[in-house]
């Protein structure tokens, strides 16, 4: 009988556990290292919920790789039996003609993509709960929503496990590219034909030249729930980009608490750090940049503020490239990596069993440009 090509995994968030997915569908035998078990809290994809949007601003690769996100998410809904996104649309907003608003409905208009533009009444009369004091430019777009972000790791971590693969918990101490290798903190090592690094904000603790490149930086988001007069209303809202206040918000969907956050990047903090709990002047920080777009936000209940990290990449950009012949690093998603992830697991996979195909994938993972499917 023919041997199964052998694959290791080193990290079970959502990059590590897509490709997975995907390379057990490739008749791969997979094994994945993580040092906690999914779904790992203190990693970058864990939390209630992840936005998926087509609003890109000046990076229209990513927007086009949107589709074929959905695309792949719909190919994981089938093989695990239950649609865990929500869709919600987006209300983006600024207070000035602002270059990533402009260059989203640029982007957005050229391909006909539903997008319908609001005046500041108007965002105030259709979404009442949101103030439309100071808003220039405002446009709304029907399509993306929220990503169920825990449910959806735990439920794939199972599924993979269900399709036989291993999923180790032990910490990794070293690895080598060359020989697919990782070599664990007792010392034991573990080998496969190829290895896929997907280590999250930890990265740079294991491929120097890649932290190079790479920053980790701690993040703080605020978890609330509206007041119980527009506790219906705020159950159906879009996701607000507001570029003004320099702030996004998710809705309460499907039983998830309202999440206030922003994406001015710390470049700080430690991964490893034990204590994450953010202090209350941080949470204020973040309350301070919604007050003026949301009215009565004091009378919200505080349901607590958490820190996570992302790895950021300067230009924002994927780093998704090979190490060696047996080695690929995913890296760089710089805090919007997770509505890529079923579709990079896919073409990552696609990449390790076609060679031929492999030549294109990191430009297209660092958003310059489509390989054809
Ligand atoms: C607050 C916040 C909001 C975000 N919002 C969005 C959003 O709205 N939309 C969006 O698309 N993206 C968003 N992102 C980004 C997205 O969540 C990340 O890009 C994505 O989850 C990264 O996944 P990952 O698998 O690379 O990393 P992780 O989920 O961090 O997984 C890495 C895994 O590797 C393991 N590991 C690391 N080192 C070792 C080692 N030495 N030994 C063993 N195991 C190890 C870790 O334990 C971890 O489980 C957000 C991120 C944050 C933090």
């Amino acid at each position: 009988m023919e041997k199964r090509p052998t694959a290791l995994i080193l990290g079970a968030g959502i990059m590590g556990l897509c490709t997975a997915w995907s390379l057990l569908r490739e008749g791969f035998s997979v094994r994945i290292v993580d040092q906690a078990p999914p779904p790992n809290p203190r990693g970058s994809s864990v939390d209630h919920h992840r936005l998926i949007r087509h609003a890109y601003g000046a990076q229209p690769g990513y927007m086009r790789m949107v589709d074929e996100a959905y695309a792949a998410w719909d190919e994981l809904w089938a093989d695990l039996g239950e649609v865990l996104h929500i869709q919600t649309g987006v209300l983006a907003l600024d207070e000035a003609n602002g270059e990533w608003l402009r260059a989203s409905r640029d982007a957005l208009r050229a391909e006909n993509r539903p997008l319908e533009d609001l005046s500041a009444a108007q965002v105030a009369q259709r979404f009442p709960y949101i103030s439309g004091e100071g808003i220039a430019n405002a446009f709304f777009c029907p399509q993306g929503g929220v990503l169920l972000a825990e449910r959806i790791v735990t439920a794939l971590a199972q599924h993979v496990v269900a399709q036989g693969a291993v999923i180790e918990i032990a910490r990794a101490s070293a690895l080598d590219a060359e020989r697919a290798t990782l070599t664990l903190e007792d010392g034991s090592t573990r080998s496969a034909d190829v290895l896929v690094v997907a280590a999250g904000p930890w990265i740079p603790r294991l491929l120097p030249a890649i932290g190079r490149r790479v920053t980790a930086s701690r993040q703080v988001l605020v978890r609330l729930a509206p007041p119980p007069e527009t506790a219906e209303a705020w159950s159906c809202a879009p996701m607000v980009l507001d570029l003004a206040g320099g702030f996004y918000l998710v809705p309460p969907v499907a039983g998830t608490p309202l999440k206030i956050g922003d994406h001015s990047f710390s470049l700080q903090g430690d991964p490893d750090d034990p204590d994450r709990t953010p202090d209350l002047h941080e949470a204020d920080r973040i309350l301070d940049l919604a007050r003026r777009r949301i009215p009565g936000l004091d009378r919200f209940t505080h349901l607590g503020a958490a820190t996570c990290f992302y790895e950021v990449e300067p230009r924002e950009r994927f780093v998704v490239e090979r190490l060696s012949k047996r080695g690929w690093v995913m890296s760089g998603f710089s805090g919007h990596g997770f509505k890529f992830g079923a579709v990079l697991g896919q073409r990552l996979a696609r990449a390790i069993t076609q060679p031929e195909a492999s030549h294109g994938v990191t430009a297209w993972a660092a958003g310059d440009e489509m390989i054809s499917a």
